[in-house]
């Protein structure tokens, strides 16, 4: 009865001790800019994978965000890499902001340290097809590629070194009826000008591209092409951005780097993983775990949980099923050895990764 009165004698002091700040109330709870999107996905062949979009515009070319945003957006959603691709040749905010095409990674850069974001310094070369839009990543002097001739920007890339990735090259704007390759592309291959490739851009799938990236063992890459805030543009509850996964050695620029001219990379866009076999195959077999449950007459039944974020929808010739993400899924196994295609991990634009279940 005492503590009671005690306990009720405690409240009515804080009510009233509350009550008593009239000027200013304080309600942090309300605020979300320090929290972070953990993003599960497993780290593979003694490799980190690091979640990254090497395709992000800002108003420095025709997107409409500033160039801080971008990093705080990129951090929110649990990424660790971003590249500013702001378009070399085509700036339609010029006359309202000022600056060059290296303002951008000027701007953004310390709030990139500040929030641990490994912060790619690049830019767009942004030419009518062919050869259309590239971006050239871990650049020192953007403007150095602002020339007449698309072939001089190419070389003034290739001269700091940098990763070129062929941009959404099934883009209709560009490519109204097709998804080619050119002659050209060719030349820029065979000059070593083209190191990575969008399979997938923004909202669409090129899967001709993927066999290309396979064909000529061109980085796969999804990028999200972002102009607006990315939570105006995409589901984020539901899913996320579209990114490019890269298997580093450690996560710095520089692995980053060597990670991606080795062509370690998967595209990750809505619920599929597109790219190299080897790396598909050690994601599924990373995020899954084993637990064997029963014998039964129909044979052994297993729990297969899977701790990623990737589901997996599994179909044999007479049967299919998913393994959600973040999930678990119970199945009965009467030959361990028999083959499931997974249909949205994809090795080629047509072509599934094929497994069999874990349950050894
Ligand atoms: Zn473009
Ligand atoms: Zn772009």
């Amino acid at each position: 009865m005492k503590a009671k009165l005690i306990f009720s004698l405690l409240i009515m002091f804080h009510a009233v001790a509350f009550a008593q700040n009239v000027n200013n109330i304080q309600m942090p709870e309300l605020l979300n800019d320090n929290a972070r999107k953990t993003i599960h996905i497993p780290d593979i062949l003694g490799y980190k994978t690091l979640k990254c979009d090497f395709h992000i515009h800002t108003v420095f070319s025709d997107g409409i965000v500033w160039p801080t945003v971008r990093v705080d957006e990129a951090w929110q959603e649990g990424l660790d890499a971003i590249a500013i691709t702001d378009h070399i040749e085509n700036n339609p905010s010029k006359k309202h902001v000022g600056g060059d095409d290296n303002s951008s990674f000027e701007i953004a850069k310390p709030r990139a340290e500040q929030k641990n974001i490994i912060l790619i310094h690049a830019g767009e070369i942004t030419r009518s097809m062919p050869p259309g839009h590239f971006n050239a990543l871990f650049l020192k002097d953007v403007t150095k590629l602002d020339t007449p001739d698309y072939m001089d920007a190419f070389k003034a890339a290739a001269d700091q070194d940098a990763f070129i990735i062929w941009n959404h090259p099934g883009w209709k704007a560009q490519q109204p009826d097709t998804c080619k390759w050119w002659e050209l592309h060719t030349q820029l291959y065979k000059n070593e000008w083209i190191h990575g490739i969008e399979v997938f851009n923004e909202k669409e799938w090129y899967p001709v591209a993927l066999d290309w990236s396979m064909d000529k063992n061109l980085a796969s890459m999804a990028n999200s092409d972002i102009h607006g805030i990315t939570a105006g543009m995409y589901n984020l509850e539901k899913y996320h951005r579209p990114m490019t996964l890269v298997f580093a050695k450690e996560r710095t620029e520089k692995s980053v780097k060597e990670a991606m001219f080795d062509k370690r990379t998967l595209a990750w866009f809505g619920d599929n993983l597109a790219g190299k076999e080897e790396f598909l195959s050690a994601i599924f077999t990373n995020a899954i775990d084993t637990e064997f449950i029963k014998e039964s007459e129909k044979g052994k039944v297993y729990l297969l949980k899977n701790s990623s974020d990737v589901p997996f929808h599994l179909i044999s010739d007479d049967e299919t099923f998913t393994i959600p993400k973040k999930g678990e899924v119970m199945v009965t196994v009467r030959d361990s050895g028999k083959k499931y295609k997974i249909s949205n991990l994809f090795i080629k634009g047509t072509e599934n990764l094929s497994v069999s279940l874990p349950t050894k």
